[in-house]
């Protein structure tokens, strides 16, 4: 059976979102299926990365982008908690500050990177300086629009570095983004996630589809794949971004470093001492 990165991965550079239907959930039919694969994929993370930190060689980066209640608290809460916080960094970038808007756009972005042996994750990244920048015109469209290249340049670089680049879209329809926002008012715990500027950016809804569809087709390399995750169901937004990372720290072969121990001299110092 075909894995679901491969399902889920773009290869071309264009990308049509009405293609993919954010109720789908290929590779996995059932809900209880799913939970099963899930607590193992977890349990896969977590060695994984504790190879490797102890390799100290490579490192990864996890960036996840969606529109609002699509799952990005959500996808960091049930699956990224599976990395030791030794060696995992999670950073959310909201709107830039003075200080940051007076740098180029990386500037926050590159000291976010992980470094050898870390995985660092990302809630929004520097794809919102081709999304949100984009559909509110925030820079001249000139600006924007030679950020694509720099951005796969930038990946390239930290790929050479040893650094896996992974980027995430959970794909929500329209309709469930109100239903998710709704449950933020009907349920008083939630209420503190409720942002009244979510409204009117519905209203932007076709603006951000395109500029989706721009960001991944363009963007997403070898090195450093997009994949596209039906998100309207959370179980199958969970399984997939598990199996994903799972599966990409495997292909990465981490292996602690071989050290000469002289073993039998050791021992027998310690047992002295
Ligand atoms: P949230 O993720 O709900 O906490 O909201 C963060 C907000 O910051 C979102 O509305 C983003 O669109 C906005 N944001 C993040 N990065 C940028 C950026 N580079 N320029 C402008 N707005 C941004
Ligand atoms: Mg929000």
């Amino acid at each position: 059976m075909k894995r679901i990165a491969e399902r889920l991965q773009i290869r071309g550079p264009h990308v049509r979102l009405a293609d993919w239907d954010p109720r789908a959930t290929p590779g996995c039919k059932d809900r209880d299926s799913a939970a099963e694969r899930l607590a193992r994929n977890l349990e896969r993370i977590d060695t994984l990365q504790y190879q490797l930190y102890a390799e100290a060689r490579q490192a990864l980066l996890i960036v996840l982008q969606g529109m609002d209640a699509s799952g990005k608290d959500g996808v960091t809460r049930k699956v990224m908690t599976a990395f030791n916080p030794q060696g995992c960094k999670v950073w959310s970038f909201k709107v830039p500050t003075a200080e940051e808007r007076a740098h180029d756009f990386l500037w926050r972005i590159h000291r976010a990177t992980p470094p050898h042996g870390g995985v660092a994750v990302f809630n929004r990244s520097h794809y919102e300086d081709v999304l949100v920048v984009r559909v509110h015109s925030l820079v001249p469209r000139e600006v924007w629009a030679g950020r694509y290249p720099i951005i796969n340049q930038f990946e390239h670089q930290l790929h050479e570095h040893g650094t896996r680049v992974l980027k995430f879209f959970l794909h929500i329809s329209r309709a469930e983004q109100r239903d998710r926002l709704l449950a933020r008012l009907d349920h008083p715990n939630k209420n503190w996630k409720f942002n009244e500027g979510d409204i009117p950016e519905r209203e932007h809804w076709n603006a951000y589809r395109r500029a989706y569809e721009d960001a991944i087709g363009r963007c997403s390399t070898a090195e450093a794949p997009w994949y596209v995750v039906p998100a309207d169901h959370k179980w199958y937004r969970d399984l997939a971004v598990s199996e994903i990372v799972a599966d990409t720290i495997a292909a990465m072969h981490p292996r602690p470093p071989k050290v000469k121990l002289d073993v039998k001299g050791l021992r027998a110092r310690l047992a002295r001492s």
